[in-house]
């Protein structure tokens, strides 16, 4: 069941979306060669708690960090760890979330880690891209299908690998609440969109294939099937009259 949001929700959820968004902001500044990804998930936490919000990862499903930290080919869901250390040419994910008044806020992006190779570069500049195409398109009377579209046709079109068995979400009092929001679609197919919908939408794009592998020994870690690298960008969306509004926002 979709739980639409009432003007006020949509303006308490602001500040889970601001906690979140800084977060995220902050703790990418820290992304450097040498940094394990403990030292970022302490970052995370800290700023969360110290804004007057809890983190939304830690816990769930018994997930042992603030943050997922997901290096290269890993696609989502990185443990934080001290054995975890950035090196130049790497790119990592971070993926954010922070509870505040009840309300969830969910965001993430991916960092290059010093001078990473162009081919990399470049996808992480489409799948950000995808990301803001997909934003656009969130209006009322346009369908599920219509973002997740946005989304497949750029990435395919510059040869790129959509993942498919994760996908974004709706959000409110619970990170993960209907609808679900697939990377992949038809225009013109699935539900209705309607303002007062929030989502976080958050494309997973492969340089190589789309299919994944994994979770191993750890249950989380999800990776590319062929070692690819892989880019992850998500921000929470309301949608309103006035057309979209990105919620992480600081
Ligand atoms: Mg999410």
């Amino acid at each position: 069941m979709i739980h639409l949001k009432t003007p006020a929700q949509i303006e308490a959820m602001r500040e889970a979306g601001r906690v979140s968004a800084k977060a995220l902001r902050r703790t990418g500044e820290l992304v450097r060669p040498g940094i394990s990804t403990y030292e970022l998930d302490r970052f995370a936490e800290n700023l969360i708690r110290m804004e007057g919000g809890t983190p939304a990862f830690l816990g769930y499903g018994g997930f042992r960090g603030s943050i997922c930290a997901s290096i290269n080919d890993q696609i989502v869901h990185g443990i934080p760890s001290k054995d975890v250390i950035l090196k130049e040419g790497d790119i990592i994910s971070i993926d954010v979330g922070a509870v505040v008044g009840g309300w969830v806020g969910d965001n993430a992006a991916t960092y290059a880690v010093g001078e990473i190779a162009p081919k990399t570069q470049r996808l992480l500049e489409v799948t950000q891209q995808c990301l803001r195409n997909a934003i656009e398109v969130c209006h009322e009377g346009n369908h599920l299908g219509d973002i997740g579209h946005a989304i497949q046709s750029l990435a395919e079109a510059s040869g790129y690998g959509v993942v498919r068995e994760y996908i974004g979400h709706g959000i409110g009092h619970d990170m993960h609440e209907d609808p679900n929001v697939p990377n992949f679609g038809k225009k013109g197919r699935g539900i209705k969109l309607k303002n007062g919908m929030v989502i976080a939408i958050e494309p997973m794009i492969n340089l190589g294939t789309h299919l994944t592998q994994g979770p191993f020994e750890d249950r989380w870690t999800v990776f590319t099937a062929d070692g690819s690298p892989s880019a992850h960008f998500e921000n929470t969306i309301a949608l309103t009259p006035n057309g979209p509004v990105v919620l992480t926002a600081e």
